[in-house]
């Protein structure tokens, strides 16, 4: 059975002596440096002259370059995004690691797939909380925590596990759960969670759901609460009790349908589709398209963004959100244009 740590759990006495190193300042980067700071551990963040230096030097964290920061550091979290840290690590980080210090991340996509090969002679853990990093500050400083994954890829300290446990308590995990995994498996279910269900299952289902509506001559407007708006209750139902607590809510016609209707939408099909989405996980397939996308310049990416942006459900969304002052005044992407 899975060992799940919470906070009274966690010795974090491995962490207190340590300087830790907060590489990069964006989502998950100015959440772990602020809730580790405030939970009592010695931080210094490393970053480049630009948005995110100031942003941190403003909220009162010690900034250094990102070499500076990682020679003054024994823990090092590499918070960039995850297609420029192979260039930074080997460039800035690599040369001022010293052995027996740590080395972290909070994916493990580009120790897994190569991207990065850490020395020998350092430790390497991930600490990856199963949240967006403005939530990992959020829910910390209302006193909870976003669950997190820890795991272990080199050991040489046999200290990396509870470095990891302390750094995990450090960000607020351990109020919501910690548990042991791989990088392999992290990297693979990390992958193929956004890909299949929370971000393209989720996004394409609703698309889907707004196109067969509007293709058969109903309002756009009354297509769009149908499929995207109403879909904060469901998921915040099955967040708080899971399918059944959804199901409770809803009304009996809803849950019928859901029984009778839902398997002929997501059938034996979709799940061989996902099979397959997983396969190209696991075997490097789509690691290897990312990583050559962006050593094109991401023309696709650029290309699919533009497109997605500008189709129906986003416009007539767009529209219905500045009549609904209820919703949440900005979008995360919003509110980073103001922050940083
Ligand atoms: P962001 O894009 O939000 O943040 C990037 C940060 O890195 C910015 O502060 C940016 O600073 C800095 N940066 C970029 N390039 C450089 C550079 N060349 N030198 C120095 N600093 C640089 O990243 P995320 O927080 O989304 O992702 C960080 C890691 O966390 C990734 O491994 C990701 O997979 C993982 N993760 C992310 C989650 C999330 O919620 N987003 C969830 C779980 C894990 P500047 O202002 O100068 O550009
Ligand atoms: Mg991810
Ligand atoms: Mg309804």
């Amino acid at each position: 059975t899975t060992t799940v740590y919470y906070h009274n759990d966690i010795n974090e006495e491995v962490l207190q002596n340590k300087k830790v190193a907060v590489i990069g300042y964006g989502s998950q980067g100015h959440a772990h440096a602020l809730n580790l700071k405030e939970s009592g551990f010695d931080v210094v963040v490393g970053l480049r002259k630009g948005k995110s230096w100031d942003k941190a030097e403003q909220d009162g964290v010690e900034v250094k370059s990102v070499a500076e920061a990682t020679k003054a550091a024994d823990v090092v979290m590499v918070l960039l995004p995850d297609e420029y840290q192979p260039t930074v690590f080997e460039e800035q980080i690599k040369p001022n690691l010293e052995a027996g210090n740590a080395l972290a991340f909070a994916h493990g996509f580009n120790v897994h797939f190569n991207q990065v090969v850490p020395p020998s002679d350092v430790d390497v853990f991930l600490v990856a909380p199963k949240g967006p990093g403005h939530l990992v500050r959020r829910t910390f400083e209302e006193g909870a925590g976003v669950p997190a994954l820890i795991g272990v890829e080199q050991d040489p300290s046999n200290q990396a596990k509870d470095i990891a446990l302390a750094y995990a308590k450090g960000i607020g995990g351990g109020r919501a759960g910690v548990l042991e995994t791989s990088f392999q498996e992290e990297t693979e279910t990390d992958l193929f969670g956004e890909q299949a269900v929370l971000c393209g299952g989720v996004s394409n289902l609703v698309k889907a759901g707004f196109e067969t509506l509007t293709e058969a001559g109903y309002q756009p407007e009354v297509a769009y609460f149908e499929c995207l708006h109403e879909l904060k209750l469901i998921v915040d139902l099955m967040y708080e009790g899971g399918i059944e607590n959804m199901r409770y809510s809803v009304s009996d016609t809803a849950q019928w349908g859901d029984f009778v209707s839902g398997p002929r939408v997501i059938n034996d099909e979709t799940k061989a589709r996902m099979k397959e989405v997983l396969e190209d996980i696991q075997t490097g397939k789509f690691a290897k398209g990312w990583i050559l996308e962006n050593k094109a310049n991401r023309p696709e990416f650029e290309a699919i963004s533009r497109r997605e942006n500008n189709s129906q459900i986003e416009e007539v969304g767009r529209e219905l959100r500045k009549l609904m002052p209820f919703v949440k005044g900005k979008s995360e992407k919003e509110k980073e244009v103001v922050n940083h």
